[in-house]
């Protein structure tokens, strides 16, 4: 496969007029017209395209090179965006049937953020209804194949976004994480996904799965890309009250920047049974050539790790059940036909489009939270937040980032955990406590299997430490690809 253009030199060739914003354009709709249904291997990635918008967005780029002008950060940079995101112009489904015919009137601030920064806008992105799985089989609008190996899951809930960075028909993409939905996406299909910590990048125009762990966030084909996809996005929004003031620093120089002498951490409990060996091989190897750059590696303790995925689906349960009340048949999207009675119009509207995950989840967070319950589910869960934060926090004493694997098994095939939805809670494994935590996190791809199945591993980085995050993945990637 030839190595994907950065998203600089995509700038630079656009600035001086080597290629044109149009012809870009119109080459990845093309692409994607031809290539993401192709019947019998269509990956199924994009549930929307929006050629008006993009079009129109590359046409006044070409007017900005042809007059000589400075472009900016993403000028003609073709990306996707996830379906839970608002984007003016394109439908947002969410994935789900519930919310067929929506057209938000305006844009969530990420997606603004990206149009202002010269981006092209393709279209929308599948993903699991409401943002809700690890393998994008929730979606209403059927799964998606991992361009890397088409029998396989692209993982989820960004499968979409995932899969359509890898398979070439967007540089680029915005997904959100919950509880791992752009790490593991990534990892299965080889490409880098950021987790921004909680408040670096604004939730507004988010619709929303459960607001305390939700976060919106970069994929791409390299670390460098993602650094300049997370510069343009971050960044206080009145919009956002939970978005932070924190300051956005220069992460395209960070991630450029010498790994010697940084602390790597290798939690203990990242390493136990269950862990594919071949994935394991890969952390090993990582490890070694970041002692090999001049970082020290040391094991440390995450003392409550065993909790965090109990701990993360009552409380995301809990938060979605809650969110998700507002889909009622009156205001958005799908409403019952002919209804008896009002209560009638809002049962049968959720009753007929919501999936069944989703219906599962809105009943355990409604049982979570009732009275009586409330305190062994809902309160405890916050309680043990707490103490996997802290475990994070006391990690981050003593070491920069911490190393591990981004996922106990490579992707699996499709359909193979589709009516186990424990063991697909469980292989969230190791995206879901820095989740709780509100850390920031990056899945770099590592090689394959044997097989050929993408291999990602995970760094943390304490809340904010985008800047040293990058920096070890940038070290992690040159190393994988001198290998
Ligand atoms: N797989 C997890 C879930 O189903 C994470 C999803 C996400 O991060 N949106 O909740």
């Amino acid at each position: 496969m030839t190595q994907p253009a950065t998203l600089n030199s995509i700038v630079t060739a656009l600035q001086s007029r080597t290629i044109s914003a149009t012809t870009l354009a119109e080459e990845h709709l093309k692409r994607i017209r031809l290539h993401d249904q192709e019947p019998g291997q269509e990956i199924n990635s994009f549930l929307s395209l929006a050629d008006e918008r993009a079009l129109a967005q590359a046409g006044a780029v070409d007017e900005l090179a042809r007059r000589g002008d400075p472009l900016p950060a993403l000028a003609g940079v073709p990306v996707g965006i996830k379906d839970v995101l608002a984007m003016r112009g394109a439908p947002a489904t969410a994935g789900s049937a519930i919310l067929k015919g929506y057209h938000p009137p305006y844009d969530a601030t990420a997606v603004a953020k990206l149009d202002a920064a010269g981006a092209t806008l393709l279209g929308k992105l599948n993903c699991d209804e409401f943002a809700m799985g690890s393998s994008n089989e929730n979606s209403a609008y059927g799964p998606v194949r991992n361009p890397r190996a088409l029998e396989h899951v692209p993982g989820g809930s960004s499968g979409g976004s995932a899969a359509a960075v890898a398979a070439g028909f967007c540089a680029a993409s915005l997904g959100t994480d919950t509880g791992g939905s752009i790490r593991q996406p990534a990892a299965f299909c080889g490409v880098v996904g950021m987790l921004p910590t909680y408040g670096r990048v604004s939730r507004y125009g988010l619709i929303a799965y459960a607001s305390s762990l939700d976060r919106v966030g970069p994929l791409a084909n390299s670390v460098e890309d993602t650094a300049l996809l997370l510069q343009v996005l971050s960044g206080q929004d009145s919009m956002d009250a939970t978005s932070s003031a924190e300051p956005v620093q220069d992460y395209v120089a960070a991630a450029n920047e010498p790994v010697a002498g940084m602390r790597i951490g290798l939690p203990d409990e990242y390493f136990a049974e269950g862990l594919d060996p071949e994935i394991r091989t890969a952390v090993e190897r990582v490890a070694n050539s970041l002692r090999d750059a001049g970082c020290t590696v040391e094991r440390v303790s995450l003392p409550h790790t065993a909790y965090a995925v109990p701990t993360y689906y009552v409380l995301a349960t809990a938060e979605a059940s809650s969110n998700l009340q507002r889909f009622d048949g009156v205001r958005y999207g799908h409403r019952t036909e002919n209804p008896r009675t009002l209560s009638a119009l809002f049962r049968e509207s959720r009753e007929e489009g919501f999936g069944a995950e989703v219906k599962r989840r809105i009943l355990l967070g409604t049982y979570a939270l009732s009275a009586g319950y409330y305190d062994a589910y809902y309160r405890k869960a916050q309680q043990v937040r707490t103490l996997i934060t802290r475990d994070f926090l006391q990690a981050f004493a003593g070491v920069d980032a911490l190393l591990t694997p981004m996922t106990p098994a490579p992707a699996w095939k499709l359909g193979e955990k589709v009516d186990d939805p424990v063991s697909m809670y469980l292989a969230d494994v190791y995206t879901v406590a820095a989740s709780l935590a509100g850390i920031c996190g990056i899945s770099v791809p590592c090689g394959t299997t044997a097989t050929g199945l993408p291999i990602g591993v995970q760094l943390l980085a304490r809340h904010f430490a985008e800047s040293k995050l990058l920096r070890v993945a940038r070290a992690v990637e040159s190393a994988e690809t001198a290998r």
